[in-house]
């Protein structure tokens, strides 16, 4: 059957709901390609590249038990060129190909690759929209257009007002947007958290493994089949996004920043990478969420509730739209021009820093860590230590079973390494071991101590802190957000802040054996 239509499907566009799937046109091919380009532009988790492969073959299945036609290029095909130009010169040089259409990508890397398609192969090239987010592209920039800062706080209640959701009219359900004071809980040891979803696929593992190694894919991380909570389509996500609403929702703010050696996941939802492939609409999230309030909700609801939405109705499209208003330079930005290396930990976990080691460990396993892991533990001592945020962004975008670089980028860069100088966020967010204490059963099972700021057993994170915060004074000592830390610096006794600097120089100097 000779095709006259090309559509374009990448990885992480498995909407089904897509109107291009409305109607079965038998002249329109669509085309899915599992590329080395993909796998290969930074060192992957294996189980991120697993479970991607894993749905868009079963996408391609589905489409095609649909009535459409599909051409699936896999890795290891002969005829794969491993990227979309060759692999669409060679299609249209067998069918009588008029016109390729792809949908918007969202990464800057590939929206630059597609745009030149056109002049590369000589057929007319539209893009489509991915039908997915709730915002355009430039929606955040033409919202700030003006103002000195990005505030996330005011774009969140614009979306909320926008999209009526959590309103009574024009003022937030229960009047207050923000339950963020209340949300800032330890886990207790009597609180029990659910088991996540697990969906058994050893056997779709196994072989997709095996073809990665006989193509010689470098990877990270382990496989773990008893730890598989990745859905592999639309209807896989409904039932975690269905899971979680029943069991994690009503503590979700409560909970939402604590951290435990019990449980990698707490009352978190998983939902991003289902959200992230699209196998999910933000929307339909949002609004399934919300859907379970009682009519009239008590603040304690609200707070669990109102606490979820803001990450997705908020920080998701917040850091989107960030994302199209500063690339490519965002990429670039290292205001504090650090340059140290990653130490080698990051990729084996074996440090005596026991929240590193949990926080890392896990991630290695399971290809997932939550916010406050990433950014409290992971994040916090990078930043501290001054490390690299070229070799940060790496590390982000490869472990994360959900890492695509637009909102790897914008949380990694911009909020947790301060790298924007800015943008994204008022301030570092960084802490001393105090704050990993109080969230945390990590320091029972330490090495160092939480409270000791000098000596051996000292918690590196303290000197650290001191050490990050006296460098860079030249930088941050002007931002009215951080002035307490400064004005209780500047309190201190001579002799104690020449002590944590020197401990902070000492751990610095031998950060590969801490
Ligand atoms: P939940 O805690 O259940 O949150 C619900 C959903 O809200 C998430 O699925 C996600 O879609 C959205 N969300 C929550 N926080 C954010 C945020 N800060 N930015 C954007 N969306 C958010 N998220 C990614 O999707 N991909 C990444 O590569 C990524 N890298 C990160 C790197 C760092 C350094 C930090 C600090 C955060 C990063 N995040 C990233 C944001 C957040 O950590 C993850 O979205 C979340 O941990 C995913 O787990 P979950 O689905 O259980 O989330
Ligand atoms: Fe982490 Fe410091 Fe606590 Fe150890 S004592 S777990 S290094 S915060």
């Amino acid at each position: 059957m000779p095709y006259k239509k090309i559509r374009l499907i990448l990885g992480d566009q498995l909407n089904a709901d897509h109107s291009w799937y409305d109607h079965v046109v038998s002249s329109v091919l669509y085309v899915m390609m599992e590329m080395r380009q993909e796998t290969d532009y930074v060192s992957h988790h294996i189980t991120k590249i697993v479970a991607f492969f894993i749905a868009m073959r079963r996408f391609a299945h589905n489409l095609r038990q649909c009535g459409h036609a599909v051409h699936y290029i896999a890795l290891d095909d002969p005829q794969n060129r491993h990227s979309p130009r060759e692999n669409l010169k060679a299609l249209a040089q067998i069918h009588p190909i008029e016109a390729i259409e792809y949908q918007l990508p969202d990464e800057y890397r590939l929206d630059c690759q597609l745009a030149e398609l056109q002049g590369h192969l000589g057929i007319p090239v539209y893009a489509a929209d991915t039908e997915h987010f709730l915002t355009s592209r430039d929606e955040l920039a033409v919202f700030f257009k003006g103002k000195k800062h990005y505030l996330m706080e005011h774009f969140y209640r614009k979306m909320r007002r926008k999209h009526q959701v959590l309103m009574d009219g024009d003022r937030p359900l229960g009047d207050r947007w923000n339950f963020d004071n209340e949300n800032r809980n330890r886990l207790p040891e009597r609180v029990e958290v659910p088991e996540p979803t697990v969906f058994r696929r050893s056997e779709e593992i196994r072989e997709i493994e095996e073809m990665l190694r006989r193509q010689s894919v470098h990877f990270i991380g382990r496989l773990n089949p008893d730890c598989w909570y990745w859905p592999a389509d639309r209807q896989e996500a409904m039932i975690i996004l269905g899971h979680f609403i029943e069991k994690s929702l009503l503590f979700f703010g409560k909970y939402q920043d604590a951290m435990s050696q019990r449980s990698a996941t707490i009352f978190h939802s998983l939902l991003s990478f289902a959200l992230n492939t699209k196998m999910l609409k933000p929307f339909e999230v949002v609004r399934s969420v919300e859907d379970r309030l009682p009519a009239s909700p008590s603040p304690e609801i609200l707070a669990q509730v109102e606490g979820f939405i803001r990450q997705i109705l908020g920080w998701r499209e917040y850091m989107r739209g960030i994302y199209w208003t500063e690339m490519p330079e965002f990429g670039r930005l290292n205001y504090f021009g650090n340059h140290r290396a990653l130490p080698d930990f990051y990729w084996t976990g074996d440090t005596g820093l026991n929240c590193l080691r949990h926080a890392i460990g896990q991630s290695l396993e399971q290809a997932y860590a939550h916010h406050i892991q990433r950014l409290m533990i992971t994040g916090n001592f990078a930043a501290l230590a001054g490390i690299d945020p070229g070799q940060v962004d790496r590390w982000y975008l490869g472990i994360y079973i959900d890492a695509i670089e637009w909102v790897e980028i914008t949380n990694t860069r911009g909020m947790s390494q301060y790298a924007d100088g800015g943008i994204v966020g008022t301030k570092p967010y960084v802490s001393s071991g105090n704050y990993i204490k109080r969230m945390s059963d990590y320091c029972s099972g330490c090495r160092y101590k939480p409270e000791v700021k000098t000596g051996p057993e000292a918690c590196p994170f303290n000197s650290l802190y001191w050490h990050f915060h006296h460098r860079n004074r030249h930088l941050l000592g002007a931002n009215p957000r951080i002035a307490q830390v400064y004005r209780t610096w500047d309190r201190m006794d001579a002799g104690h802040k020449e002590q944590l600097l020197k401990q902070a120089g000492d751990y610095l100097e031998r950060i590969e054996t801490l």
